[in-house]
């Protein structure tokens, strides 16, 4: 049969909108001159990760000398007032100061993670524990937490290159605040020998998070020696570095060479051994990555690491689908794959930033065809109480109104049931009331048992 020529006619698409993209253009001007304190700063000194470390803002009292009046008095005493709740003492780094509009910084989503203001400070939700996920209760030694079969959490120090004000390991990550007196999780040669004697004992384990605390933090022959006694323990088949670091300090991967040399060595002894070792990393808005992160990954991706993305859902942070759209296309763009969106744990302090679960899954509902499936992000309900991590759509029952989520986590403990709760700053005014009465809290969390059953 012949071919007609409309067949064949070119199907031309049109020109792309250049809003589409967007992704590729990350900043490479001095952003860093618009604040007081580093107006003089060039760019060799301002991308050098000894600076970035020493010029770490830690007080009230030092944005005050850092950002003099870019903003008013009334925004220090909000951060002021707004750290006397939090459970998470101040840390930030001179790149994530510097990348913050102070021209409006209660709407900054950079801001938002890091300082907490008080007249944006919601109440707790009733259900909230300090370590809401349970990770103390499932823990064998000291800072290892065995929960699924095959793996651990490692949480090998408990200090960070910045303090993110929404930390889930607010029990025990940077110093005692106000609030709260934290676990102590140093780096402890008794504590690491003992929970590798652990790893070493339990031959269903094949892979390890190493987190903390932030794994930047090691000196390159604590990463070393850590990566390879994991290494030597046969059974150990991969495990992962988990670092907030490329987000917040890139500069590190750019000249911190003993310690990018040190990770490039672990990672070259496991592909040797036929296991894998890769980084996990932290961004949460699109705003966070700039032509230094670009640098950084690439001399990383250069040494054949591996690099994926795990973001938090943030009200007022990435919300919204324009922003998490950025957000997977940049790391795509940059070849780090953005492998899981996590609905907000319940975190003392932080009640603002928590989004509903159906905000979320409108997001992802949206997102999804964005770029292709191997880079979508799955997003997750970490479950209250240490059911693990599940597929946020795959609830059992989700109420809206009352704002309960109900899941069932089969692998980690058959025959239960785990809960997410929305904010109730997101609820009806008597459904809110409804929460506040202990007798009705547990009616409805009955009810919502009841119809997952
Ligand atoms: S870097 Fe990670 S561990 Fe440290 S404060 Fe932030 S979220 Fe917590």
């Amino acid at each position: 049969m012949a071919i007609t020529e409309e067949v064949y006619a070119p199907r031309t698409k049109p020109p792309v909108d250049p809003e589409d993209l967007a992704h590729r253009e990350l900043r490479r001007d001095e952003f860093w001159r618009h604040i007081p304190a580093f107006a003089d700063i060039d760019a060799h000194t301002f991308h050098s990760h000894i600076f970035q470390m020493r010029h770490s803002i830690t007080s009230v009292g030092k944005l005050m000398r850092v950002l003099e009046n870019r903003v008013s008095n009334d925004f220090y005493q909000e951060v002021a007032a707004g750290l006397q709740h939090a459970p998470m003492s101040v840390r930030i780094s001179p790149y994530i100061t510097s990348l913050i509009n102070w021209d409006d910084p209660y709407r900054d989503p950079l801001r938002k993670q890091f300082l907490s203001l008080r007249c944006e400070q919601e109440r707790d939700h009733p259900e909230l524990h300090l370590d809401s996920l349970n990770e103390l209760g499932d823990a064998p030694v000291a800072g290892l937490t065995h929960r699924y079969p095959d793996r651990v959490l490692f949480l090998v120090l408990d200090t960070c290159p910045v303090y993110c004000r929404f930390c889930t390991r607010s029990y025990a990550v940077g110093l005692n605040t106000e609030d709260v007196e934290k676990v102590n999780l140093r780096v402890n040669r008794e504590r690491w020998d003992n929970a590798i004697e652990y790893i070493q004992s339990r031959p269903e384990i094949e892979d390890v998070v190493v987190s903390g605390g932030d794994m930047y933090q090691l000196k390159a022959d604590q990463l070393e020696e850590l990566g390879n006694r994991l290494l030597n323990i046969d059974h150990i088949r991969r495990f992962r570095f988990a670092t907030k670091g490329p987000a917040v300090l890139p500069q590190k991967l750019v000249t911190d060479d003993a310690w990018v040399d040190a990770l490039t060595r672990v990672v070259d002894r496991g592909r040797k051994m036929h296991k894998e070792v890769v980084l996990h990393t932290h961004f949460n808005h699109p705003a966070e990555i700039t032509g230094i992160t670009q640098d950084g990954l690439n001399r990383l991706q250069s040494r054949g690491i591996t690099i994926r993305n795990q973001a938090v859902l943030q009200s007022g942070v990435n919300n919204s689908i324009e922003t998490m759209r950025l957000l997977i296309k940049r790391l795509s763009y940059l070849n780090v794959q953005p492998y899981y969106v996590y609905f907000h744990d319940l975190v003392r302090g932080v009640e603002d930033l928590r989004t509903t679960l159906d905000d979320g899954l409108a997001i992802e509902k949206a997102i999804r065809g964005t770029t292709s499936g191997f880079n979508m992000p799955t997003f997750i309900v970490d479950t209250l109480g240490g059911g693990g991590k599940r597929d946020a759509h795959s609830y059992e029952y989700y109420n809206r109104e009352t704002g309960i989520a109900v899941y069932i986590s089969p692998v980690v403990k058959p025959d239960t049931f785990f809960f997410y709760f929305d904010p109730l700053w997101r609820l009806r005014e008597d459904i809110q009331a409804r929460w506040q009465d202990d007798v009705e809290r547990e009616k409805m969390k009955a009810e919502a048992i009841e119809a997952a059953r």
